[in-house]
């Protein structure tokens, strides 16, 4: 790792926890340098829901590399641009009865959520803006002042202002509505939380520990945001493009958000790509005022067209997302009875879901022993302690109940001792470059 210690900056996070170098990837399949093969659950932190390098999406950006279609093109209109609205319009928009206008920001989430909130302060004429407990939002300083994590926040070296934190769903217990606190602070007007421009939130809070509101609670978010006059932002970079069983998170609960931003899987293909989604009205932007010199990517115009295309021109695919949720589910209910400690919980909502260990040093030890049988799997929460099952959501029936076997197996394994089984050892039995070394277990050092 000599290069990576000498010059690339402290900063790195992920690699941290899987010092392999990788070099090739497929579906659901990551490869090392050496040619072994792991499963991938963290995909990109919810940026590959279709996996990687899926060959539908390959297909059409060679050729548009192939014809020199346009790469960069600030804001201008081009083809690529045209096919992806037109797109997005019809399959996505349309069905869902949303009256959206796009703005494409600079091409991260956290941009997109930077619009987002300066469009909702510009609009309404007020900078507050409520956001949750273990909300994130994004890096950059104002998402930064939107995000709860302290350990982000800390680095911010300035004061992040014009954001009231409040409790989100379950913070204070199961059986407490936190939207009533809501409601109640903002018809006090000597509640000290000044009447904000918007709301912003995530269905699923993925970083925050894959807490998952409830439908109730997302509706009556909305109904407080109503009665206010406050916008209703959903912040849906991570829980969107599928990730709970529907294209939007928020489509279960039939809420109506005034803004919505995307990114991580909008593109399908890992190419950086961010969106903000507003009611026209609000689209009270002069020309140029938001700018950015990456405002659209048309490479990731092309893979995003193809995946709604493929993807999203009917509910097939949401169904099977769906489907694999509740598998998902079942085995890790099975876990949490049959090897977990007492303490341990399942938590989400589709294929977005998590195992609550409670303990960050519990989920590290467990993340590390999937690790050691080819399972790429990463923790989230306040202290890492939910493991996070974020698999693409192409992933094979077969592949999907080899990861949570060898899931199983870790928690087996750091809770009570138990080797795991001969099977669970890891396969290499459908890949070109991904062969097993004789002897070899993937990931074992
Ligand atoms: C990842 C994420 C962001 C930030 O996106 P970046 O591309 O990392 O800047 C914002 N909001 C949510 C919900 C996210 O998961």
């Amino acid at each position: 790792m000599k290069v990576f210690d000498e010059i690339e900056s402290e900063v790195q996070s992920y690699a941290r926890a899987f010092p392999r170098i990788f070099n090739k990837a497929q579906g659901e399949y990551l490869y090392d340098e050496d040619g072994t093969q792991y499963l991938d659950f963290l995909a990109g932190a919810g940026t590959l829901n279709y996996g990687h390098n899926n060959p539908i999406f390959k297909e059409a950006l060679l050729e548009y590399i192939q014809a020199d279609g346009i790469t960069h093109g600030l804001d201008l209109h081009t083809k690529a641009k045209r096919e992806f609205l037109e797109t997005f319009s019809e399959k996505i928009l349309k069905p869902r009865d949303l009256n959206y206008v796009m703005q494409f920001t600079g091409p991260t989430g956290t941009n997109a959520v930077e619009a987002a909130m300066k469009i909702a302060r510009k609009y309404k004429g007020r900078e507050n803006i409520v956001t949750f407990t273990n909300g994130f939002h994004g890096c950059t300083v104002g998402a930064l002042a939107a995000t709860g994590n302290s350990h982000h926040r800390g680095a911010a070296g300035t004061s992040l202002a014009g954001v009231s934190r409040l409790p989100y769903d379950g913070y204070l217990g199961d059986d407490i509505d936190t939207t009533a606190y809501l409601d109640k602070v903002l018809s006090d007007s000597s509640s000290g939380v000044d009447l904000p421009a918007a709301v912003m939130v995530e269905t699923v809070q993925g970083e925050g520990g894959i807490n998952a509101a409830s439908i109730e609670w997302l509706r009556n978010l909305e109904a407080v945001c109503r009665k206010h006059d406050v916008l209703l932002i959903v912040d849906d970079i991570q829980a969107g493009c599928g990730r709970t069983g529907s294209y939007f998170s928020f489509e279960e609960a039939g809420i109506k958000p005034d803004i919505v931003t995307l990114s991580k899987s909008l593109s399908g293909y890992g190419l950086p790509f961010a969106v903000v989604l507003m009611r026209p009205e609000l689209d009270q932007w002069k020309p140029g005022e938001h700018n950015g010199t990456f405002r659209g990517n048309n490479m990731a115009f092309v893979t995003a067209t193809a995946a709604i295309n493929h993807y999203w021109s009917d509910d097939k695919f949401g169904k099977e997302v769906q489907r694999k949720g509740e598998y998902i589910e079942q085995r890790l209910s099975k876990i949490v009875e049959e090897h977990g400690d007492g303490n341990m919980t399942t938590r989400g909502r589709g294929m977005f879901r998590g195992l609550n260990c409670v303990s960050g040093e519990l989920a590290d030890k467990i993340t590390g022993e999937a690790f050691k049988h080819g399972l790429v799997i990463e923790t989230s929460g306040a202290d890492d302690h939910v493991v996070k099952t974020l698999c693409p959501l192409t992933i094979s029936d077969e592949n999907l109940t080899r990861a949570l076997d060898i899931v199983e197996a870790a928690v087996a394994k750091v809770l009570k001792g138990s080797e795991v089984p001969e099977e669970h050892d890891f396969f290499a039995d459908d890949s070109e470059s991904g062969k097993k070394k004789e002897g070899e277990v993937a990931g074992a050092a």
